[in-house]
C-alpha cells in the first residue's frame, strides 16, 4: 500500500491558526505582542527571499516586527552594538540574524551575542545546552528539528520506544533531532541511532528504523531496500538536481530531490514527507512559535 503522504505545507497551515488564536489571546488579556527583529546584512538573493517570507509570515500573525536591513560592508562592531540595542529592547522578544554573513564578520561572535532568551533560532550555546539538558531548562528548540518532531507528532506515529535512525550529524539538523527525541518527554523517548560517514553498514541501521529521518544533502542516499515497511520517513535533504520552467510563471526553477527516493520509498514506507513541501515550510512557522513561546517568557506566563 502507498504510504501516507506528510504534507508540510498543510501542518504549518494548522499550526499558522492555532498560533493566530494565541497571539490574539495573548494581545486581549495581557497585552502582549510578540516582537521579531530579522536581521539582514547585505543582499543575497537567497538571504532576501528568506527573510521576506519570515516577515510575510509574523506579519500574518500580527507580530511587531521589523526588518533590519544592514550594508554588506557593516563592520562587525556595528553589529554587535546592534543586536545588543535589540536585546535591551523590551518590544523584541526574537532576534534573527539571517545568515551567511559576509566574510570580514565572525559569524560564531555575533550569534553568540543574541540574549539566549531572545534566541528564536536555537543555535545559541545556552539553548544548545538546555536541550541536551533537557525537562524544564529547555527553552527553543532549533527550528528545523522542532519542525520535524511537530510532523512526527501530528501524522500519528508514536515516539515512544520508537527505534529513530538520524542519517547525519550536523549541528542544525542531525544531532538536534537525535536529542529532541532522546528527551523523557512527551513526543520523545525514542531509542535513536545517529549515522554518519564513518558509520560501517548504514543499511542495516536504516531498516531497523521504526522512524527514518535523512538530513545527509546527498540525492537518492537512502535506498528503498533500507526503508523497514510502514515505517515513517522524514527526508530532510533539499537537492538542486537541475532545471525546469515553471508552468505558473514560465520562469527557470531548480528541480529540487530529497535524500531518498521518493517514487520507490513511498510504496515501502508507512508514511513519507516529499520534497518540497515536507520539512521546509515546517521551518518559519516553528521561528514564529519560539517568537510567540519567547513573548510569554517575558511576559512571566507559562
Ligand atoms: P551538513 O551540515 O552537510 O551535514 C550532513 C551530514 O550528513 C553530516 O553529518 C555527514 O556526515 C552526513 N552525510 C553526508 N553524506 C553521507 C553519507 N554518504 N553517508 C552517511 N552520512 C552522510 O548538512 P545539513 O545542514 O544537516 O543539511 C542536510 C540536508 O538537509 C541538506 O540537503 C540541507 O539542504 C537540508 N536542510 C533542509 C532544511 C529545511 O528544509 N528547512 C533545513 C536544514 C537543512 P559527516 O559528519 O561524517 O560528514
Amino acid at each position: 500500500m502507498a504510504a501516507k503522504i506528510i504534507s508540510g505545507t498543510e501542518v504549518a497551515a494548522q499550526i499558522r491558526e492555532e498560533l493566530k488564536k494565541e497571539v490574539a489571546e495573548l494581545k486581549e488579556k495581557h497585552n502582549v505582542v510578540p516582537g521579531l527583529v530579522t536581521i539582514l546584512v547585505g543582499q543575497n538573493p537567497a538571504s532576501v527571499s528568506y527573510v521576506t517570507a519570515k516577515q510575510k509570515t509574523s506579519h500574518e500573525l500580527s507580530f511587531y516586527s521589523i526588518q533590519d536591513n544592514q550594508p554588506e560592508d557593516i563592520m562587525e562592531e556595528k553589529l554587535l552594538q546592534l543586536i545588543d540595542t535589540y536585546n535591551k529592547d523590551p518590544k523584541i522578544h526574537g532576534i534573527l540574524v539571517q545568515l551567511p554573513l559576509p566574510k570580514h564578520i565572525n559569524e560564531k561572535k555575533v550569534l553568540n551575542a543574541i540574549d539566549p532568551d531572545k534566541d528564536v533560532d536555537g543555535f545559541h550555546p545556552v539553548n544548545v545546552g538546555r536541550l541536551m539538558i533537557g525537562g524544564e531548562e529547555v527553552r527553543f528548540l532549533p527550528c528545523t528539528p522542532a519542525g520535524i518532531q511537530e510532523l512526527i507528532a501530528r501524522s500519528g506515529y508514536n515516539t515512544d520506544g520508537a527505534e529513530v535512525v538520524v542519517v547525519g550529524r550536523s549541528n542544525i539538523v542531525g544531532k538536534p533531532i537525535a536529542n529532541i527525541l532522546l528527551q523523557k518527554a512527551p513526543n520523545a523517548n525514542s531509542t535513536v541511532t545517529i549515522i554518519h560517514t564513518r558509520t560501517k553498514d548504514m543499511a542495516s541501521h536504516c531498516k531497523r528504523a521504526d522512524i527514518l529521518i535523512v538530513a545527509a544533502g546527498v540525492p537518492g542516499l537512502v535506498k528503498p531496500e533500507w526503508i523497514k515497511p510502514g515505517a515513517c520517513v522524514i527526508d530532510v535533504g533539499v537537492n538542486r538536481v537541475g532545471e525546469k520552467v515553471s508552468e505558473k510563471t514560465g520562469k527557470k526553477v531548480p528541480i529540487l530531490k530529497g535524500d531518498v527516493d521518493f517514487d520507490a520509498a513511498k510504496e515501502i514506507a508507512g508514511a513519507i514527507t516529499p520534497v518540497p513541501g515536507g520539512v521546509g515550510p515546517m521551518t518559519i512557522i516553528m521561528l514564529m512559535k519560539n517568537t510567540v513561546r519567547a513573548a510569554r517568557i517575558a511576559a512571566g506566563l507559562k
